[in-house]
């Protein structure tokens, strides 16, 4: 006997946010409607808790931490946070033995580029990057085809960003510095050499020569993230994107607070159609 057509399609949604992005703590949340995963958690736990309530987001959802790269700024929080809530921590080897962390071992999970670990029905894939790290890595999360990836702490954009970003939906992706403000700025010279080096971070330009040359063509939505508060402002970043974003929304992500939580439909409905723009939501969503 032939199935009932079912009267609706089943969808899902994602649902994503950027907790805080720059130099001063950078933790992305990407979840579905019964699980989430930290990209980073480089602000304190008491603080994460905070932002992920007024977001109305669940902290029970939150089922791993990804980790990145060792710098303070990805890893302050994740001591606590993975103790408190019992997090199971997937980190590089090299990564771990290069930081301070103590996470009990039993949370310690590894990981390795291009080998997809799944969390739920949210599938993690870690690519290298360059970076001043000692094993950077970054991260796309897919879920029903749709794919969410975290660009942020790029020196240069290699081949791996370069075509990791082109497979992505939505995105955040770094726009450190305006080229100028940084070389009249008031950094000294080793730092700016630092900064604009290939194992440093991305300007403004070369995130928007990333997104002009490779984006996907149903990029819906662009998270510019990590921007620096001395060598960057949000206007300018955004005024720069503005003219060429065409049918992608351009947002920043704060240094400040966490961003509204943006929906995006995933599973039939959208597999069949064009990813829907990402809507925005604000109110409590569970
Ligand atoms: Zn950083
Ligand atoms: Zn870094």
């Amino acid at each position: 006997m032939p199935h009932p057509i079912p009267l609706f399609l089943p969808f899902m949604s994602l649902f994503i946010t950027s907790l805080n992005s720059g130099s001063n703590g950078n933790c992305y949340y990407i979840g579905n409607d019964t699980e989430a995963v930290l990209v980073d958690a480089g602000i304190s736990c008491r603080e994460t808790e905070k932002r992920m309530k007024r977001l109305g987001l669940d902290m029970s959802k939150i089922k791993a931490v990804f980790i990145s790269h060792e710098h303070g700024d990805h890893i302050s929080g994740v001591e606590t946070l993975a103790n408190k809530y019992r997090l199971p921590v997937y980190i590089t080897a090299a990564t771990l033995a290069n930081s301070r962390l103590r996470i009990n071992t039993q949370l310690v999970r590894g990981f390795a580029a291009y080998e997809p670990v799944s969390i739920g029905d949210l599938s993690v894939l870690a690519f290298p990057k360059l970076h001043d790290a000692i094993d950077p890595h970054s991260f796309v999360i897919s879920h029903k085809g749709v794919n969410v990836g975290v660009f942020t702490d790029i020196g240069s954009p290699c081949k791996h960003v370069i075509e990791n970003f082109g497979k992505c939906h939505i995105a955040f992706l770094e726009a450190n510095y305006d080229e100028y403000m940084l070389e009249n700025g008031r950094y000294p010279i080793h730092l700016k050499r630092r900064i604009s080096g290939d194992k440093g971070h991305l300007s403004n330009n070369q995130a928007l020569e990333l997104f002009i040359k490779h984006k996907h063509p149903e990029l819906s939505l662009l998270y510019l993230s990590h921007l620096s508060k001395d060598n960057n402002s949000p206007h300018l970043a955004l005024d720069l994107f503005a003219s060429f974003a065409e049918d992608t929304d351009i947002a920043v992500a704060s240094r400040y607070k966490e961003t509204p939580v943006s929906r995006v439909p995933t599973g039939i409905a959208a597999t069949n159609t064009d990813i829907s723009p990402a809507e925005t939501v604000q109110m409590s969503l569970f």
